[in-house]
C-alpha cells in the first residue's frame, strides 16, 4: 500500500503541508479535496517524487519514494501522474501519443491495446488526428489514456476532468474509474468536484490550513460534515441552531417554529432551490415547485 507518514513540505518559508499522514490500500480509489491553494497538487507531486520532503516519508509497498536529491529520474514504471497541465507530443497523432511508451515488439497487441484505451477515453474517432489539433478536453483525455497505457500499479490524477465539458464528463468518469477498478489500479485523485468523489472514492481526505482537516469514507463525511467547508463541498447547506442542514433535508410543513419568507426560486431542472429569509438569515431548501415571493412558509428538518 501507499504509506504517507508525517509529511511536511514548504516551497519557501511557509509550510504548505504539515504533518500529513494517511494510507491508501492497493486497488483503492482515494480522493484529496480542498479549496484552491490548499496543497492538493503539491501533495500529488510529492507522492510522485517531484520534490524533496522537508519531513516525513512516503512508501509505495517496499519502495521509498524519494525526491530529486536522492533519485535522478522522477517517476517510475509502477506510478503514473497526470498533471493539471498534461504534456503531450503535439506533432504526432492521438494513437501515437497513447502508444508512445508501449513496446513495438508485438505490433498487433500494441494496436489492440491502443484501441482499448481509445475506447476508455472515448476518442476512437480522433485516433489519427494530430494532438495539436485537439481541444483542451480532448488533450486531457489523451493524457489520461497514455497514463494508463502500461497499467501502472498506482495512478495520480490532478483534477482529471477539469478541461472536459459536461456533455462528456459523466460518461468519461464512469468509464475511466471503472477501468481502474477492474485492473485493480490504485488511484489518487485531487479534485474539487464532489461528483468525482461520491460515487467512486473508497476514502478521502480534506486539506485545509496545511493539515488534514478530516478523513474517512465519503458517506461518513457527507452524513456528518464537520464544519461548513466540508458541507459546502458536498452541496447547498444551511446552519440552523448551530447544526449543518443540507438544502434537501428541509421540508415544508403546515406549522413549525422555522418560519420564513420566500425571497427567490432557482430552477434546478428536476427541482427548485428556494431561498427564504428566516429571522434575517438566508436559508435554502429544495422544493418541487417554484414559490411565490413574500409567501410565508414553515420548515421542518428531516
Ligand atoms: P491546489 O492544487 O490545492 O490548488 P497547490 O498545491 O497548487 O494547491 O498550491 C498550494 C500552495 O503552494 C499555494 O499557496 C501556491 O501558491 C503554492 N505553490 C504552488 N506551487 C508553487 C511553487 N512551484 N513555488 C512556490 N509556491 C508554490
Ligand atoms: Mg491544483
Amino acid at each position: 500500500m501507499l504509506k504517507v507518514k508525517d509529511l511536511s513540505f514548504r516551497y519557501k518559508k511557509q509550510n504548505i503541508l504539515e504533518a500529513i499522514s494517511f494510507n491508501v490500500e492497493v486497488g483503492e480509489h482515494f480522493s484529496i479535496i480542498g479549496e484552491s491553494g490548499s496543497g492538493k497538487s503539491t501533495l500529488l507531486k510529492l507522492l510522485y517524487g517531484t520534490y524533496d520532503l522537508n519531513e516525513g516519508d512516503i512508501f509505495w509497498k517496499d519502495n521509498e519514494i524519494l525526491g530529486p536529491e536522492h533519485n535522478l529520474i522522477i517517476g517510475s514504471e509502477y506510478m503514473k501522474y497526470v498533471s493539471q497541465e498534461f504534456d503531450l507530443m503535439p506533432f504526432i497523432t492521438v494513437s501515437e501519443n497513447i502508444g508512445a511508451f508501449l513496446s513495438n515488439f508485438y505490433p498487433e497487441e500494441k494496436q489492440e491495446r491502443i484501441n482499448e484505451l481509445l475506447n476508455v477515453v472515448e476518442l476512437n474517432k480522433y485516433a489519427n488526428i494530430k494532438v495539436k489539433e485537439l481541444s483542451g478536453g480532448q488533450k486531457q483525455r489523451v493524457a489520461l489514456a497514455r497514463a494508463i497505457a502500461k497499467q501502472p500499479e498506482i495512478i495520480l490524477l490532478d483534477e482529471p476532468f477539469s478541461h472536459i465539458d459536461n456533455f462528456k464528463k459523466q460518461s468519461l468518469r464512469r468509464s475511466l474509474f471503472k477501468h481502474l477498478k477492474e485492473k485493480n489500479i490504485t488511484c489518487i485523485v485531487a479534485t474539487h468536484d464532489k461528483d468525482d468523489v461520491l460515487s467512486y472514492s473508497d476514502n478521502m481526505i480534506v486539506l485545509h490550513g496545511a493539515k488534514i482537516m478530516a478523513s474517512g469514507a465519503p458517506k461518513e463525511l457527507y452524513n456528518n460534515p464537520k464544519g461548513k467547508l466540508i458541507a459546502s463541498f458536498f452541496g447547498e447547506f444551511n446552519v440552523i441552531n448551530d447544526c449543518i442542514v443540507y438544502a434537501h433535508q428541509l421540508k415544508v410543513v403546515k406549522q413549525s417554529d422555522l418560519k420564513g419568507i420566500v425571497k427567490q426560486s432557482y430552477y434546478k431542472g428536476n427541482y427548485y432551490l428556494i431561498e427564504i429569509d428566516l429571522n434575517g438569515n438566508l436559508v435554502f431548501f429544495d422544493y418541487d415547485e417554484t414559490l411565490e415571493k413574500e409567501l410565508e412558509i414553515c420548515l421542518e428538518i428531516n
